[in-house]
């Protein structure tokens, strides 16, 4: 509880106190009238001042109102017709307040709950200085500097490790219980907590540029993107507030008119007015307006759990529409890690022609960029090379020692006119060309995710109608990975371009209503995520491009999460929607009741802050949609 909540509370139980004391005081007239004054006032002199304000402002129609002119106009009333009965306007400010000291304590302990789940901020970072370990403000360490991370602490910088050896905790970051074990050479990202051993990282970001800033970022912000429902609920208040309250202004005058005018039998205006106020009681919107964005914020809350981040509510609605499921292939379905299997056909010494494309290569971060320099074994000495160009889909040329050299796939021994052998084995070829002639080429494969397959799957089972896999690679290896995963629909040899067309085709071609989610790792993609309804990035080994420009990042680069995350989005949805059926039939149920006399202020309250507590009770549900 804060401040401001203990505050409330003790106004609580005065006014409840006070009340309690007044039933048994026998006093009458205005005397009684000036005591029922003070609970009132205890309780309720800040939703008379906001009423106050909202007229002064001309934005006159908010809860605030409601409450300030049927407790005032029910106490006018009963002082005008000399019963004294102060109590209902009193009860009714109460009760309202108890239902916002409710909304406002839930509300904070949801967000709290999410900040600790999301409890990932590190406080310092540790460097050393003459053999000693000192703290500092992980915003002043500077890219490169070396860090150290003892047992319990959270890595605050991404890194590289240099020296020891340790088990990561990555649940805060990706849902996964299963520590992670690294050592020298392994990359390691901010907001894992160090387990075991003692780590010295070189850092490879600052702090801002940290996996974790991002993420921290993302979450933050995520509430700010609305979606259609939650419109839905901004459009709904401005009509539904006037409406009520003319609603209630005809109740108050007609029905009398038309007895006065004998077109009727008179109860008396009093009677009306009455239920005029009671019907501005009944009537008060609370449990839709705050329950819906709260379903929002506890369905992300629940997604980034199970290391899926959402990036708006609105992405969260769509993804539960999603029908369409397209993937890229590399570092998406397949791990992209390749592995050079063979050097064939060579025109020169192996070693030299897997030298000239280490050269080549030197600055592309492709994944096959990156086996091939592996395999080449030493850092590739950039100044042997120039006028690197890379060619999204198809490779790169460069220049290397004076000879000019292109490493690429079929389609860019096409464009540059040169003749290549193909290969027969299973997996990706790397053409080489030096000074136009061709040179050989370079066997690497990839490996499928181990859960790739389970994860299209599960995809079938959320309901998704058709999958999709788009890919710059050989038709060959497409079509294996594709037939292997049981992917509806396959499309290979495609440039960066060619995807952008292909998912255009198909948002073209789908239902209406139905969404598009785009999978992909951002090499050579970046463009088609944020074209598609919903981009989803591989958060990992993604690149930031494509954390940026996507919807919903996969902090493990799970594809299995996808499915997951259309789940919970369901649930948070079918949550959205019970709240709103669910409160406005009671409420206009209760207006019904008002109207024909059925009911009391007293009725209508206690309608009005149960559903509320109800409603927001359900909408917390949402943050434990990720379980299981
Ligand atoms: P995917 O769509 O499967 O993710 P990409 O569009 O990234 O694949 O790449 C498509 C193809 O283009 C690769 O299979 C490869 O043949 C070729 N290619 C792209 N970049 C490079 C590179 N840097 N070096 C060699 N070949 C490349
Ligand atoms: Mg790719």
């Amino acid at each position: 509880m804060n401040k401001k909540q203990k505050r409330m509370l003790a106004r609580i139980l005065l006014a409840a106190a006070l009340l309690l004391a007044l039933a048994f005081a026998p006093v009458e007239g205005w005397p009684r009238f000036f005591l029922y004054l003070v609970p009132y006032l205890v309780i309720g002199y800040d939703i008379l001042r906001k009423a106050a304000r909202g007229i002064r402002n001309r934005q006159v129609f908010d809860e605030n109102f409601l409450m300030a002119v049927a407790t005032v106009g029910a106490i006018a009333l009963a002082l005008y017709e000399g019963s004294g009965d102060y109590t209902e306007a009193v009860a009714v400010m109460l009760f309202y307040q108890v239902g916002e000291w409710f909304q406002s304590y839930a509300v904070g302990k949801s967000r709290r709950n999410i900040s600790q789940l999301m409890d990932i901020r590190p406080d310092y970072a540790n460097v050393e200085r003459d053999g000693r370990l000192e703290r500092v403000d992980p915003d002043e360490v500077a890219v490169g500097a070396v860090i150290v991370v003892q047992p319990g602490e959270k890595v605050p910088i991404d890194g590289v490790v240099t020296e020891g050896s340790s088990a990561l905790n990555t649940a805060a970051l990706t849902g996964e219980s299963l520590p992670r074990d690294v050592g020298v050479g392994d990359e390691v990202v901010s907001g894992c907590v160090n387990m075991t051993g003692v780590l010295k990282l070189r850092t490879t970001r600052e702090f801002g540029e940290s996996t974790v800033s991002k993420i921290l970022d993302l979450v933050e912000n995520a509430s700010s993107r609305k979606s259609r429902s939650e419109d839905f609920i901004s459009r709904f208040a401005r009509v539904y507030t006037p409406a009520v309250c003319g609603a209630a202004l005809a109740l108050a005058v007609l029905p009398p008119l038309a007895g006065a005018l004998g077109l009727w039998p008179d109860a008396g205006w009093e009677t009306w007015a009455y239920r005029a106020l009671t019907f501005l009681v009944a009537s008060c919107p609370c449990a839709l307006v705050i329950s819906i964005p709260l379903s929002f914020f506890a369905g992300i809350g629940g997604a980034s759990r199970a290391g899926v981040l959402v990036k708006g509510s609105n992405y969260l609605e769509a993804l539960s529409r999603t029908r369409i499921v397209v993937f890229d292939k590399t570092g998406t379905l397949t791990r992209g890690v390749f592995e050079v299997r063979g050097i064939h056909h060579s025109r020169m010494k192996d070693e030299t022609l897997l030298e000239y494309a280490a050269l080549a290569e030197s600055a592309s971060s492709h994944p096959i960029a990156q086996s091939i320099r592996r395999a080449y074994g030493r850092e590739p000495d950039r100044a042997r090379v120039t006028d690197i160009r890379e060619t999204g889909g198809s490779g790169v040329t460069a220049t290397v020692d004076g000879h000019t050299v292109a490493a690429g796939n079929d389609r860019l021994m096409e464009r540059l006119g040169v003749e290549y052998i193909p290969c027969r084995g299973a997996g990706t070829v790397v053409h080489m060309a030096v000074d136009g002639q061709y040179a050989g080429h370079i066997l690497i494969a990839d490996v499928v995710k181990p859960t790739s397959k389970a994860a299209i799957r599960a995809l079938k089972e959320a309901g998704v109608r058709e999958t999709v896999m788009l890919t710059g690679d050989a038709r060959a290896v497409a079509d294996r990975v594709a037939a292997e995963l049981g992917v509806d629909e396959v499309h290979s040899q495609l440039l960066p371009a060619d995807k952008v067309e292909q998912v255009e085709r198909l948002l073209a071609e789908k239902p209406a209503g139905a969404r598009l989610a785009f999978v992909g790792d951002g090499i050579n993609d970046a463009p088609v995520l944020s074209r598609a309804d919903i981009g989803i990035a591989m958060g990992a080994m993604g690149s930031d491009a494509a954390i940026e420009a996507a919807d919903v990042v996969l902090m493990d680069d799970d594809p299995l999460k996808i499915a997951k995350a259309i789940r919970i989005s369901r649930k948070c949805l079918s949550i959205v929607y019970q709240n709103i059926v669910f409160a406005i039939g009671v409420k206009l149920a209760c207006l019904v009741l008002v109207a024909l006399g059925l009911a009391n202020m007293w009725l209508a309250i206690f309608a009005d802050v149960g559903v509320m507590i109800l409603a927001v009770l359900n909408a917390i549900r949402a943050l434990f949609a990720g379980r299981g």
